[in-house]
């Protein structure tokens, strides 16, 4: 069974994508934290942290997070990437995938 985030690489879902490539695919996240909320996902099922293979797409993830903080217009004011890992970190689908917040002053320490 292919994951919600598989689904939207594949568009069975519709997503509004921003970035792709050969290794990840990043699309809005549908409930948005901050005027720039961007979910950077790679093409490989990985479930999460956990589960890291040695190898894979998610090498790729930091690169593609710059790129696109570059495209949107954040990469000077500043962003955030976050990872949520687990029931305590509030993972919520699990398909590794790095949040990219921007566009305001983030808070922190985080909720
Ligand atoms: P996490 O809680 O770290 O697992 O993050 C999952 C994220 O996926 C949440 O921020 C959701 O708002 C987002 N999300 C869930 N369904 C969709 C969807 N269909 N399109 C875009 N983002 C989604």
């Amino acid at each position: 069974m292919a994951t919600l985030f598989t689904r939207i690489i594949q568009g069975e879902i519709p997503a509004e994508k921003v970035y792709e490539d050969d290794h990840v695919v990043a699309f809005r996240d549908i409930n948005p934290q901050a005027p720039v909320h961007v979910l950077i996902v790679p093409r490989q099922e990985i479930a999460g942290l956990a589960s890291l293979p040695d190898q894979g797409d998610h090498r790729y993830l930091l690169n593609a997070a710059k790129v696109i903080a570059e495209s949107l217009g954040i990469s000077e004011s500043g962003y955030r990437l976050v990872i949520n890992q687990g029931v305590d970190g509030g993972q919520t689908v699990d398909h590794l995938h790095v949040h990219l917040l921007g566009g305001r002053r983030l808070d922190w320490p985080p909720g």
